[in-house]
């Protein structure tokens, strides 16, 4: 039986996609063999890759001269990543603090440039720093923040307008969760294990000027522009992620891509923040025009009935909805693939749970 799954990553993948998977499993269209048993110098690998990168394409509508990168090492990997390929040791570089994430990412840059925190949304990590306010620097290397924190649920609604410093924008848990102006950015990068795919996969999108800068003492498979220039294959990519990531945009495709997918997100999101906000039971901490559409964290009025909540919920086949271990409480993630049947689920559950406890 499947359940509904509000993991934050590795997350819940549409079931029409699991089951395509399975049926190619031992043969992939008359090869005779699964995709993970093929060389990804093979004409059918390089076929399947191709076709996922057309796709991506097409649903986020790259500008032609960006380069899209099927990468291995994870978001971390390119908080290092950004700071080697984009910046030098006398470098300044920008970035936002709005969580954990965003903690993260700075302070790996600082073992590689001089890190400005532009701006910081302090304790405890639930609204965005108001534009206007940001303290930038002229001539940054780049400016980076995390347009969605999976763990504290705050989410950026516009795209900030940094000029001629390149913006650099880790979207592991919001990219594909709506339509986006790729143009406004000089990096994406996203670990695909929420709304891509399997964990192992990197995506980066990166803007063909800023290719080429990289340090000479960058790790190769981490260099932009060697990996573009061998189409990701340096070394052997993670060749059945890349496979399902493109089940995966097939999907989206056929559900009516990101302008329809963003329009269900935000129903979705607004049916669990209605839910909570409605009720003496339930909060949020989040300012209402920074809340995620991914991760909804919320609080029980009675901690001590956290256990009891997600016992009860697992019983009626809703998982994983406790909060990440650094701050607890819960969390529901709801990204592309959780059906609004799902969330309606959650919502009459915790409905009924807050009449039953409250
Ligand atoms: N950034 C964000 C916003 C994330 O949510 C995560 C993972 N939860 C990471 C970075 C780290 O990604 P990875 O585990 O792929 O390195």
């Amino acid at each position: 039986m499947r359940v509904y799954n509000f993991s934050a990553g590795p997350a819940v993948l549409p079931v029409e996609v699991l089951e395509q998977a399975r049926e190619e499993m031992l043969d992939w269209q008359g090869t005779g063999m699964s995709v993970m048993e093929m060389s990804h110098r093979g004409k059918a690998f390089i076929s399947i890759a191709e076709t996922a990168e057309a796709d991506l394409r097409e649903l986020l509508n790259v500008p032609s001269n960006y380069k899209v990168l099927f990468l291995q090492g994870g978001a971390m990997g390119q908080f290092a990543g950004v700071a080697m390929n984009l910046s030098t040791k006398d470098s300044t570089v920008d970035y936002v603090n709005t969580g954990a994430w965003s903690k993260k990412a700075i302070g790996e840059a600082k073992q590689y440039a001089k890190v400005n925190v532009a701006a910081d949304a302090g304790e405890p990590y639930a609204s965005i720093p108001s534009f206007a306010n940001w303290k930038r620097t002229a001539d940054a290397a780049y400016l980076h923040y995390t347009p969605n924190e999976t763990i504290g649920g705050v989410e950026f609604h516009f795209v900030p307008d940094t000029g001629n410093v390149p913006l650099v924008a880790d979207m592991s848990s919001t990219i594909l969760s709506r339509p986006i102006d790729v143009a406004k950015f000089g990096v994406i990068y996203a670990g695909a294990q929420k709304n891509i795919g399997p964990a192992g996969l990197t995506l980066v999108i990166v803007r063909d000027d800023l290719l080429g800068r990289a340090r000479p003492e960058t790790p190769s498979f981490m260099n932009y522009a060697s990996m573009a220039k061998e189409g990701s294959m340096l070394n052997t990519p993670p060749t059945y992620a890349w496979y399902l990531a493109g089940l995966v945009f097939k999907w989206l495709k056929k559900n009516g891509g990101l302008k329809a997918m963003g329009e269900r997100n935000k129903a979705k999101a607004e049916l669990l923040y209605d839910t909570i906000d409605s009720s003496d039971f339930y909060r949020n901490p989040v300012a209402k025009d920074a809340r995620s559409w991914m991760n909804v964290p919320f609080t029980l009025a009675k901690p001590d009935l956290d256990k009891t909540f997600t016992a009860e919920a697992k019983a009626a086949g809703l998982v994983t909805l406790e909060g990440h271990r650094s701050v607890g409480g819960m969390r529901a993630s709801i990204y592309n693939a959780m059906p609004v049947e799902g969330v309606r689920a959650l919502v009459e559950f915790m409905n009924e749970f807050a009449r039953k406890h409250g």
